[in-house]
Formats: structure tokens, C-alpha cells, sequence
């Protein structure tokens, strides 16, 4: 008998981790409130499209999401015909979101006095990683619910590692976002700089790549940034809800986070300016504004 998968949120990520599952000989009922999301799915006999939230998440091994933010997993889990409305004492959900620590372990001891089991494992490795299956997958909560997801994670990602209690897989996965973040703005400024002292940025990004300042950033956005191409892989608001996150987490543990902050101010900016739905890239547009480009 083969495992079956509820997936909810089929978007950038969502839609090639289904195709992985389903590859790896998984049945994945999905659900996602875009009737185009789901259209947008690849065609294969272990995919099958739900008519309804309910619907996908029926006789699931494990329920999985791969929502935006916080109260979108809210409303799965709380909402009508949701998980905590339709799964039986002894289910497993798996967030893999990026959202708030806080409400994960929230959500985790309400879950558990039903007998549900929940695991934060949120992700790294863009869309470039989920297609490949090769995410890094950073996961909280109890040993025996990681056990039982190992298959489904194996079929996604490659680097998966139990990090620690209910929430700490978004603790990590914070901490990655910030140096993502920090790493974004240094490139920003680097290229701000060669192009004003009349550099070739594109060569510039060949010979930074094969020394010490190379990064995934760069490989992966340098480009585009230097070509104005702003279109989406990681939205701008995905990485500013992360970055608040981020902030909103150090408040609590009393951590001051001033260059988080910094750019954090600067991804508001960019968003003032109507790059929220662009890819990351489009930060370098809030150093074209500054250096009048
Ligand atoms: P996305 O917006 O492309 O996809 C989210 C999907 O969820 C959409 O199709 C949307 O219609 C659906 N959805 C929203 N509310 C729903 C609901 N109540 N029920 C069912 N479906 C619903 O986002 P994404 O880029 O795939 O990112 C998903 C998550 O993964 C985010 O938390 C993001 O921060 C994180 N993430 C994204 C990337 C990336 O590079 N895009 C990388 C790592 C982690």
C-alpha cells in the first residue's frame, strides 16, 4: 500500500515538492485555494487534485503545508473542514512554512491534546532546491513524529536534521533568513559601488564568485540584479514576513539584531515602492533610488 500525502498550498514551492513526493511513488491528495494553483500541477497517477480542504487531507499518512504565513496555517489547522475539525487522534502534520515560533509551539500543544502530532520543518534552497529535491530541511518536534516523516522528507530535500523541540525548525530556519537578508544588502552595496566607479558588474560577479565574497546569493540573484530582471522566485513580502519574524523574535529574547534591522527598514521601503510581489533581487532598486540610477 502506497503512503498518502495531504498537501495544502501549491505555489512556487509547494508545486514541485508534490511532483517530488509523487515521483518517490507517494499518493498526494492536494488542496490550495487557487483553482490555478492546482491546474498548474504536472499531470501524474499518484497526484490527485482535491475538491475541498477535507477532501485532501482524508486517509492522509501525513498532512503537509506549504502556506505563506502565519495565519494561513492558522486557518488550515482552525478553519472549516480543517485539521483540527477532520484529523483523527494519531495524525501527523508537518508545516513546512516559514511563520512564527511562537504560534508553531502554540499550535503544537493544542494539536497534541487532540493526539496530533506537529513538526515545524520549514525549508532552504529556493525553487531551484524544491524542484531538484534537494531542500535543506530544518525540523522541531518530538523524535518518533520525525521518524514518520522521514520518508516524505527524504523525497524533497537533502540536508534534513531534527534541530530540537517544537519550534526550533523556525528558529533555525530565521536565522538562515537573516544571514539570506544581510547577504542580499551587502550585494546591493557592492554592486551600488562598482557601478558608480565604472566597473563591468557582471565580470565583477565572475571574480567575486571564484573568491572569498562568493555566495548563493550572488550566483543566484547577482544577475538579475545587475539586468533589472525583478521577476519572482522569493517574493519581496515572503522575505520581509521573514525578516519581521526575525525581529519580532529578537524583541522577545532580548537579542539586539542592528544590521536585521537595518535591512529590514530597507525591504519596507522597497515595498513602498511596489516591489513586494518582484524577487529579492529588487533591493538593488532601493540603491538605484539612492544613487539617483
Ligand atoms: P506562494 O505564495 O507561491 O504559495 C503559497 C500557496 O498557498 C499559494 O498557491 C496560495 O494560493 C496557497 N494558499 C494560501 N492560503 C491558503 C489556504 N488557506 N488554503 C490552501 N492554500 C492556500 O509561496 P511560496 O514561495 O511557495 O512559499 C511558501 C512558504 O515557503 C512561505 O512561508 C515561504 O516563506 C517559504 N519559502 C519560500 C521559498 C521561496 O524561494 N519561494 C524558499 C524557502 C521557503
Amino acid at each position: 500500500n502506497k503512503l498518502v500525502a495531504g498537501f495544502v498550498g501549491v505555489g512556487v514551492m509547494g508545486r514541485h515538492m508534490v511532483r517530488n513526493l509523487a515521483e518517490a511513488g507517494m499518493v498526494v491528495q492536494v488542496f490550495d485555494v487557487v483553482p490555478e494553483a492546482l491546474e498548474a500541477l504536472p499531470r501524474h497517477d499518484n497526484i490527485r487534485l482535491a475538491k475541498s480542504l477535507p477532501d485532501a487531507l482524508s486517509g492522509a499518512d501525513i498532512v503537509i503545508t506549504m502556506l505563506p504565513d502565519t495565519p494561513h496555517v492558522e486557518a488550515v489547522v482552525f478553519g472549516e473542514g480543517g485539521i483540527v475539525a477532520t484529523l483523527p487522534s494519531g495524525s501527523l502534520f508537518v508545516d513546512m512554512s516559514t511563520i512564527s515560533g511562537h504560534t508553531t509551539r502554540v499550535l503544537a500543544e493544542k494539536l497534541s491534546e487532540r493526539g496530533i502530532t506537529m513538526l515545524d520543518a520549514p525549508v532552504s534552497g529556493g525553487p531551484v532546491g524544491a524542484e531538484n529535491g534537494t531542500l535543506s530541511i530544518m525540523v522541531g518536534g518530538d523524535a518518533d513524529g520525525f521518524a514518520r516523516a522521514h520518508p516524505f522528507f527524504k523525497a524533497m530535500g537533502e540536508t534534513i536534521t531534527h534541530v530540537g523541540a517544537a519550534g526550533a525548525g523556525q528558529t533555525v530556519k530565521l536565522c538562515n533568513q537573516l544571514i539570506c537578508g544581510i547577504n542580499i544588502q551587502a550585494i546591493c552595496e557592492a554592486l551600488a559601488l562598482g557601478r558608480a566607479c565604472g566597473v563591468d558588474l557582471e565580470q565583477m560577479r565572475d571574480v567575486l564568485l571564484g573568491g572569498s565574497a562568493a555566495s548563493w546569493m550572488l550566483d543566484r540573484l547577482g544577475s538579475q540584479m545587475i539586468s533589472g530582471d525583478a521577476s519572482a522566485g522569493f517574493r519581496i513580502d515572503l522575505m520581509f514576513k521573514d525578516l519581521r519574524l526575525v525581529m519580532e523574535t529578537a524583541m522577545q529574547a532580548n537579542v539586539p539584531l542592528p544590521a536585521t534591522a537595518l535591512v529590514t527598514s530597507q525591504y519596507i521601503d522597497a515595498r513602498a515602492h511596489g516591489e513586494g510581489g518582484n524577487g529579492n533581487q529588487a533591493l538593488f532598486k532601493v540603491y538605484d533610488r539612492m544613487t539617483a540610477q
